[in-house]
């Protein structure tokens, strides 16, 4: 059974005391569960000091981005070997870095090579805008965005790797954001099949079998168990609702009831 996996993306929020102060309520309120991963993607300057404060066994940290190359003249960047050690996972191909910041797919699939490189799992996001699902576009272009991402992973790489199923017209935040609206559950769980079809067609059932696909936009206390059960999806990447302990130890305790109800069901 693949282990469930809850991302926290507090994008670009909370000071660094303010991001203590949500780790410190959370540590106070998250139980230590086998069967949930919880992971906190808090913004680059936060890594550091959360590496110190967290306690691993509950936690772990993810980078919201970071560079390819592993040093050089590239002013402002922070590079994927400088965060070796300090995070387990790194957002690649998040909708903001793709259209705030014009990263197109040939620089994506670098930082999915860098990440792996560095030892760092990639959390590679993909998803339609609002026009490409009006033109029905949905399936090729996620076909697309995962087939170029992972193009240079080996099986193995591409087995232990996370993919996030984030449509973007579905984002809190997103440009799309007026025309608000979440997925219908057939709906995410018709694009998870076709991820891991993509995945086998390259890598094989195996790898399609063990890689974990979230699904994220929009996502809260009251749809995650929804979103989790019903959709085949491993887990969820929840931005504006994990900026909140309540509601995000909140969607850590439906992972774990998810988690249980597919335990007993696999016994039972
Ligand atoms: P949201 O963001 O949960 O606020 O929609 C998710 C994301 O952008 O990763």
């Amino acid at each position: 059974m693949r282990k469930k996996l809850i991302i926290a993306n507090w994008k670009m929020n909370l000071s660094v005391s303010r991001a203590s102060l949500l780790v410190h309520r959370l540590d106070e309120r998250i139980r230590e569960h086998r069967s949930v991963e919880v992971v906190l993607a808090p913004p680059m300057l936060t890594l550091q000091p959360l590496s110190l404060q967290i306690d691993r066994r509950k936690f772990r940290l993810c980078a919201q981005n970071a560079h390819p190359e592993d040093q050089g003249p590239l002013t402002g960047e922070v590079s994927f070997a400088m965060i070796d050690g300090i995070v387990h996972y790194a957002l690649v191909g998040h909708s903001d870095r793709r259209y705030k910041f014009g990263e197109d797919s040939a620089f994506i699939q670098k930082k999915v090579t860098a990440a792996v490189r560095n030892h760092i799992t990639p959390v590679l996001c993909v998803g339609e805008t609002l026009q490409e699902k009006r033109d029905g576009e949905t399936m090729q272009v996620v076909h697309d965005q995962v087939n170029s991402a992972m193009e240079c992973l080996t099986a193995e790489e591409a087995a232990r790797m996370v993919i996030a199923y984030e449509p973007v017209w579905a984002l809190s935040s997103g440009h799309d954001y007026l025309h608000h609206e979440t997925p219908k559950p057939d709906d995410i769980k018709r694009v998870v099949a076709a991820i891991r079809r993509t995945v086998a067609e390259v890598y094989g059932p195996k790898a399609a079998g063990s890689i974990r696909v979230l699904y994220g936009g929009s996502s809260n206390a009251s749809t995650a168990h929804g979103l989790m059960s019903t959709t085949d999806v491993d887990g969820l990447l929840v931005g504006g609702a994990s900026l909140n302990y309540a509601e995000f130890a909140n969607i850590v305790d439906a992972a774990y009831q998810v988690a249980h109800q597919e335990t007993e069901n696999i016994a039972g």
